[in-house]
């Protein structure tokens, strides 16, 4: 715990920076959607921020890092908060450092993005798509998670059936980071170096800025096919996942009832299994005759570049977006994440759904 005297030194040596105090305010800085978890929302319960900074550049960073060091007071790491595992929540009171007025894109250039760590992702695909790129991956928070806290807190998502894990060789190039000592050294790490801040949740360094390898960007066509077995709507995404030549975006399978409890019912019929695909247009025709040969119809589709940056956009629905829009309807449920090895994730779905009957 933070005493008085540590954090009244720490405020009037920091003054002159953007300081949250507020008890409200600090309390929402101090979560993130960690309620996800019944047992993380009783072991944070009482987890709060003693004082909020928000810096503007690297001076202020490191200024905010001296002081911490010197005080020797605790400092987490913000960027938007929507980590699902209270990663931004300080355990032991003290400072919670906001990194969102970090929001420049420094460059994008020859297929490489080089962006400040609190760049909300949105905005990057923004910059690049003008210049024939687009971020390779994107969790279905896009529009509120930043380069930082995808880095240190995050996987995958949106662009993963493609390019894997933004911890993948290759994705990330190289990080910008500063050390937590009296005086903070500046790092630039390329590389397997930069791999060592990758979900560190900020534990090993602070970034400021992350250099992206980006992907071509194509003209996407979103769909929302249904199927009338779960077992055939696996079979078609493993067929479809596996086309090299197909270009994919996007490729989520919703077992039934899931559609009808997060916001799919319209679109879905109620026993059936629904697959949302984004892929590149010239390549939808080769998904719609997969689908039809896997037995599975077509219930909406729509152009990715209408809906991006929308709720519209069959992202809203997919990865823990789709846990989110259930939640909103029913706080009793949770739900677990599991990973399945490539060769046996047939086999291992059909026995999840016999699994899941038995119940
Ligand atoms: C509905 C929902 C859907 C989601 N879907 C996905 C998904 O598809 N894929 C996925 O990977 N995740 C997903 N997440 C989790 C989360 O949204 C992402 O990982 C997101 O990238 C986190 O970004 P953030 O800016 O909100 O980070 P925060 O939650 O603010 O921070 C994440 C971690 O990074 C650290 N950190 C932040 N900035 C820095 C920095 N500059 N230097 C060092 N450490 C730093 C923080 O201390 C924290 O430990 C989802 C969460 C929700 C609620």
């Amino acid at each position: 715990m933070v005493e008085k005297q540590q954090l009244a030194a720490l405020i009037s040596e920091l003054s002159d920076l953007s300081l949250i105090t507020d008890p409200g305010r600090l309390e929402r800085f101090s979560r993130d959607f960690a309620w996800f978890s019944p047992i993380l929302t009783e072991q944070l319960a009482d987890k709060r921020a003693d004082l909020v900074v928000r810096p503007n550049d690297e001076t202020e960073i490191k200024r905010v890092i001296a002081a911490c060091h010197r005080h020797r007071v605790p400092l987490t790491l913000r960027g938007s908060g929507t980590g699902n595992y209270g990663q931004c929540t300080p355990l032991e009171g003290g400072v919670v450092m906001d990194m969102s007025a970090l929001n420049q894109v420094r460059w994008i250039e020859g297929g490489v993005a080089r962006v400040q760590a609190g760049t909300r992702l949105v905005n990057i695909d923004k910059e690049a798509r003008p210049k024939g790129w687009e971020m390779r991956l994107l969790p279905s928070t896009y529009r509120l998670a930043t380069a930082g806290g995808f880095y240190c807190g995050g996987f995958g998502g949106v662009g993963s059936i493609t390019y894997g894990s933004i911890g993948d060789p290759g994705n990330v190039l190289g990080v910008r980071a500063l050390s937590l000592e009296a005086e903070p050294r500046e790092l630039e790490l390329r590389g397997r170096e930069a791999l060592d801040l990758y979900h560190a949740y900020g534990v090993n360094g602070i970034i400021t800025e992350i250099e992206f390898a980006l992907a071509p960007a194509y003209d996407w066509q979103e769909a929302l096919l249904t199927f009338p077995d779960f077992m055939e709507a696996v079979r078609f995404c493993q067929t479809l996942g596996r086309a090299s030549g197909v270009i994919k975006k996007l490729l989520t399978v919703l077992a039934d009832p899931l559609p009808q409890m997060c916001g799919l019912e319209e679109q879905v019929p109620a026993g059936r299994t629904a697959v949302l695909c984004i892929v590149a247009k010239p390549s939808f025709d080769a998904t719609r005759e997969l689908c039809e040969q896997y037995g599975g119809a077509i219930a909406l589709t729509q152009e990715h570049a209408d809906v991006y940056g929308t709720a519209h956009s069959l992202i809203e629905h997919a990865w823990n977006h789709t846990t989110l829009h259930i939640f909103k309807r029913d706080k009793g449920i949770t739900y677990l994440q599991s990973g399945f090895r490539p060769w046996e994730n047939v086999e291992k779905s059909s026995k999840c759904i016999v699994t899941s009957a038995m119940r």
